[in-house]
């Protein structure tokens, strides 16, 4: 980011900077050299107009005129040529072909009514302008070749450029520099949220990020910090389970142990005592069994509603199913079962998985019920949900409970599940199923009057 910044500013500033300054340069040096040759061409107008009024070309007064010349040549550093119609030089400010001929292709156009344009000579660093000497007849006389130095402007040029170029890299530099600092500013949180997001890798799950400045980053920052939270939720949960887990499977194994134990140190055991402590070491080994049985429910349950294997669903018929296998149980300790239908109710859902979430709340209802108690199973509907009703006439929950039967392993009672064969995770599974559908469980109960579970489902399948 702060390298695609700096990119940007010299693509956008640095790069339209330098081309300004290219194109200022040319302008400056196409300037000072017009000028030049302006002033130059005045100069020898002026020079060429005293020759014909001085007739110079008649040999009258040449003093002046050489002094004339002799002024033009220290003014532009150069030399000054006079040539008449016959190409005689008449003056030579070098005074070196003093009386020579001069046919260079400028004076013979001159000579001849042309113009030429001035010539730059880059090596000598000279400009040669060639003007004619015209008499009041328009008649050419001659013509006047002035070799002017140009390197007071050639100086004054490389100097602007010089400048020009350090300003020019000053402020590139400047900009770069904005850039940078303005690209570390921008990138500095986004560091930060990259480090935190580096240390959850690492699994330290108690550091939040506070970030300041622009409302987006303060958004972000709320909302990585509201993720972490849920986060520490989750694995704080999933230590709990697993401390859980290992507990609740180690008790059946370390009640066997102690019956192996006791068996192996006594001497002489009968073998009523022998049978006993087997049927014993049975017993744990159903109550382990149970507890891994449940474990795999709920690990499946615990995945997405696409696991779900949806059908159009009887439900009278899938609650009648189950009472009918509970009755015998019921039965036992002399709990009557009944059900009520208000109406007949298909819906999509998944048979297998909501006949397991009915069963525990009917076996509940039966294990924490009174001897010779009753159990009602309610089925009703709208036009958007089923609603089944599990009331008892059982012991109750009381009110401090009722938001916790729902976790895993959590049990109000524990002597009285472990009697009656249950494992603490027979709710958690009938509130993961519920959800899997998209429904809603809730409790209401009275110590000692009883309980009611309210299972509602709604009755298509989301898409
Ligand atoms: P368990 O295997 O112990 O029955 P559950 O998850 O099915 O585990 O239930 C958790 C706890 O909720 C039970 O141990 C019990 O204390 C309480 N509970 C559940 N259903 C009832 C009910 N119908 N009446 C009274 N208590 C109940």
């Amino acid at each position: 980011m702060c390298f695609r910044l700096i990119a940007i500013t010299i693509v956008l500033a640095v790069v339209p900077l330098f081309i300004m300054r290219g194109t200022l340069l040319l302008n400056i040096q196409d300037k000072l050299w017009s000028e030049r040759i302006e002033s130059i061409e005045r100069h020898s107008s002026y020079l060429a107009s005293q020759i014909v009024k001085l007739n110079y070309f008649d040999g009258e007064n040449e003093i002046i005129i050489n002094n004339l010349i002799s002024q033009l040549d220290s003014i532009y550093d150069g030399r000054v040529v006079v040539v008449d119609e016959n190409f005689t030089v008449r003056k030579d400010s070098y005074s070196r072909i003093n009386d020579k001929k001069v046919i260079t292709p400028a004076v013979i156009e001159t000579m001849s009514g042309g113009s030429t344009q001035p010539n730059y000579d880059k090596i000598y660093d000279m400009v040669e302008t060639v003007v004619p000497v015209t008499d009041g007849g328009g008649v050419i006389r001659g013509v006047i070749v002035i070799d002017a130095s140009t390197q007071d402007l050639t100086g004054t040029y490389q100097s602007i450029k010089l400048v020009s170029a350090l300003v020019a890299a000053g402020f590139s530099v400047i900009l770069a520099a904005l850039a940078a600092i303005i690209g570390r500013a921008f990138t500095k949180p986004f560091k930060n949220v990259a480090r935190s997001i580096n240390r959850i890798s690492e699994g330290y799950f108690d550091e939040e990020v506070h970030l300041k400045g622009y409302a987006e980053i303060e958004t972000i920052s709320d909302a990585f910090n509201a993720m972490l939270k849920r986060l520490k939720e989750l694995e704080d949960s999933r230590q709990e389970f697993v401390s859980n887990v290992s507990h609740e499977l180690k008790t059946p194994l370390t009640s066997m142990k102690v019956l192996a134990d006791s068996l192996n140190t006594q001497t002489d055991v009968p073998v009523e005592l022998y049978r006993e402590f087997m049927q014993d070491i049975a017993v744990e080994i159903d109550r382990e069994d149970a507890i891994i049985n449940d474990l795999l429910s709920l690990v499946k349950m615990d995945k997405k509603a696409g696991d779900l294997n949806i059908s159009n669903v009887n439900i009278n018929e899938m609650l009648e199913l189950i009472l009918k296998r509970l009755r015998p149980v019921a039965a036992k300790r002399g709990i009557e079962l009944v059900l009520e239908s208000f109406r007949t109710v298909s819906a999509d859902c998944d048979e297998m998985k909501l006949t397991l979430a009915f069963t525990n709340l009917v076996e509940n209802a039966i294990k924490y019920n009174v001897a010779g108690g009753w159990v009602q199973v309610s089925l009703d509907a709208d036009h958007k949900y089923f609603y089944v009703k599990v009331s008892d006439s059982g012991i109750g929950i009381p009110e401090e409970f009722q938001d916790k039967i729902f976790e895993r392993f959590y049990r109000v009672d524990k002597a009285r599940s472990r009697e009656t064969g249950g494992t603490g995770l027979g709710l958690a599974i009938t509130k993961n199923i519920v959800l899997m559908h998209d429904g809603a469980i809730k409790v209401k109960s009275k110590e000692d009057e009883g309980t009611t579970f309210t299972v509602r489902i709604p009755l298509e399948a989301a898409p």
